[in-house]
């Protein structure tokens, strides 16, 4: 039973290697390569067996339609430079040119198809489509675990038109990792939550009220639980139509015993460019003020958890951290996480942005590049990316 590209023998093959290279990009240049980087592992490995390796993801959101701005040329470089061996860039993902290049590669060569969402079947998860991007491999291997929450062509239907199909080092190390949070934790299991908005999270936080011994949330979404409990929040950001939500996750929470922990005070100003900034007295956020990051009290609340704790999933930052202004409880809160001997886990796109702009990954045991999948996967949701693998025999 092969499960992944350490039990193939992929030499003089192609390989369909999906890959998530969906890069922010700024005026046609790519402004952070981390998960080019993140793939590098499973395409060098494959290149070093003599597989050619043919790597498609999507970028962006072009709806089915070429759009030049969210074309992958500009990728196929960085990769490059990430593997030290020139990758070949070709202008479509499927069809008569790709098949035409494919018959062209040598073993170990690496190339990158052209945005697979420039393609309306892409995201119907269309099997026609499915059985052109097969065409021209033999084998299948997904690395794109920031894309296995969706079921699409590249990373669902194709399954059935290629085997082996494989996981690539970077979605098993994921699974491997956040698996560790599913099953047996050590305890004390604290989950540190934070970000904008509350809905979206409404069902990891149920499912994590379920495993972990205490919830500590910051960030704008502890002002929604904040109106739950009848406090004034001011000018900050809270989501009205979720204060009804809010109020039933405080009472699950006592009801489950897991203790929520909610900010004790507040770093507020008239508006977010302001530069004034106060602390609050205590959780109540006075009316012409908006919060933007948790207060010292609440910083030292946190911390203390933190050190206890023997796990620790972080998933969204304690404020405003884009503004230094009020990046402390972020840089704070992540660098007592990453002093602790915990196992302990960062998800979310903008969350492991913070880690790395304050360089603590080394203190991690895992920084998860999944984001949207990350958090579903920790909600204990089967992942259609990781089903169409488990469904083969291989
Ligand atoms: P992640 O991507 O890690 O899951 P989210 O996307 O949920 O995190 O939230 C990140 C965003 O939350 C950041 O852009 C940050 O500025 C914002 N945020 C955090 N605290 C506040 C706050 N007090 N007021 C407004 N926005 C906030
Ligand atoms: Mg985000």
């Amino acid at each position: 039973m092969k499960q992944t590209i350490r039990d193939l023998q992929p030499a003089g093959q192609t390989v369909f290697l999906r890959v998530d290279f969906n890069v922010p990009m700024h005026l046609g240049t790519v402004t952070d390569d981390s998960r080019v980087a993140a793939a590098v592992p499973t395409i060098s490995e494959l290149s070093r067996a003599g597989a050619r390796v043919l790597c498609a993801s999507h970028l962006g959101r072009p709806q089915g339609n070429r759009r030049q701005d969210l074309s992958l040329e500009t990728v196929a470089t960085v990769l490059g430079d990430h593997l030290g061996r020139k990758v070949l860039f070709v202008p479509e993902s499927h069809g008569p040119q790709v098949e035409q290049f494919v018959a062209g590669m040598g073993d170990g060569d690496v190339a990158l198809l052209e945005n697979l969402r420039f393609d309306p079947g892409e995201e119907k998860n269309d099997p026609a489509l499915a059985r052109k991007l097969a065409a021209p491999a033999s084998i299948y291997v997904n690395d794109a675990f920031g894309t296995a929450h969706r079921a699409h062509a590249s990373t669902a239907a194709i399954t059935r038109f290629l085997s082996p199909a494989v996981a690539g080092l970077l979605l098993q190390r994921e699974v491997t990792a956040l698996s560790r949070l599913l099953g047996h934790v050590d305890r004390p299991y604290i989950v540190v939550l934070g970000g904008a908005k509350i809905s979206g999270k409404i069902d990891l936080m149920e499912s994590l009220m379920e495993q972990a011994d205490a919830i500590l949330v910051g960030g704008a979404m502890s002002y929604t639980l904040l109106r739950a409990q009848g406090l004034e929040t001011g000018q900050s950001l809270v989501e009205e139509d979720q204060i009804e939500m809010a109020r039933h996750i405080l009472e699950r929470a006592e009801a489950q015993g897991v203790e929520l922990v909610l900010p004790l005070d507040h770093l507020v100003a008239p508006a977010v460019e302001s530069d004034t900034a106060t602390t609050t007295d205590g959780a109540a956020i006075p009316a012409d003020l908006m919060a933007c990051d948790v207060g010292p009290r609440t910083v030292d609340l946190f911390s203390r958890w933190i050190r206890e704790a023997a796990t620790i999933l972080w998933n969204g930052p304690m404020g405003i951290f884009e503004n230094p202004r009020f990046a402390a409880g972020t840089r704070v809160i992540g660098a007592a996480i990453a002093a602790s001997s915990s196992f302990s886990v960062v998800g979310g796109g903008d969350s492991v942005a913070a880690v790395r702009q304050f360089q603590m990954e080394d203190g991690f045991s895992h920084l998860s590049t999944g984001g949207g999948a990350s958090l579903e996967f920790l909600a204990g949701r089967a992942l259609p990316g990781l089903v169409a693998l488990a469904e083969k025999d291989n």
